[in-house]
């Protein structure tokens, strides 16, 4: 078990990708290898312990958080629920629209996924700009859940997405000091 999470050098960085001007962070290798995957996962459920008791529900954003959340969920013996892209999910839905750095989004979940009054972390792979995540905890108000807290393995904190002391979005912080 590794004392303090993972190394900078386990996330590659692919400059123009998927599109020119882009640097995408890639956590493929964090998943290969299952000592580093377990730190995140260690972390990951740490932080919810001690910061979001009597949560009731991990929720995953498409596609990366469908990676992380399931086993985080596990840990803590809670249900893992997604929250898709437009059209991929069947029955009855809830969707929000966000804006993405180049053009419009939408985000859906089944409505019988979450009750009103439950407890849920949402989870991600990346934070940029903050507009999904945002978007997502807003998702959930709708749906008249309760978000304790929002966990990704990269934060881009040059952009600021969780906003000033982290008040548009609450990403709970790799360490508590
Ligand atoms: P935001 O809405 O600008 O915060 O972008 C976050 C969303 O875009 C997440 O769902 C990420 O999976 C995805 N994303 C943005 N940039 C990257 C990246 O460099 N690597 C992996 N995913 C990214």
């Amino acid at each position: 078990k590794r004392e303090a999470g993972i190394n900078r050098s386990e996330i590659r960085a692919f400059t123009d990708f998927p599109s020119k001007g882009i640097v995408f962070r890639d956590i493929c290798p964090i998943l290969k290898d299952p000592e580093a995957l377990a730190a995140i996962i260690d972390l990951f459920e740490e932080r919810v312990r001690e910061t979001c008791p009597g949560v009731e529900l991990v929720v995953g954003l498409d596609a990366r958080g469908f990676l992380f959340g399931p086993l985080l969920a596990q840990r803590l013996r809670v249900g893992f629920v997604l929250v898709r892209k437009k059209g991929k999910l069947p029955g009855p839905t809830a969707s929000v629209a966000y804006t993405l750095e180049y053009g419009q989004a939408e985000a859906e979940i089944q409505e019988d996924a979450v009750e009103a009054g439950q407890k849920v972390v949402i989870i991600d792979d990346l934070l940029a700009t903050g507009g999904t995540l945002y978007a997502t905890c807003e998702l959930m108000k709708k749906q008249k859940a309760k978000v304790l807290g929002c966990l990704v393995v990269i934060e881009l904190k040059d952009l600021k997405g969780a906003g000033p002391n982290r008040t548009r979005v609450r990403v709970l912080p790799w360490s508590s000091t």
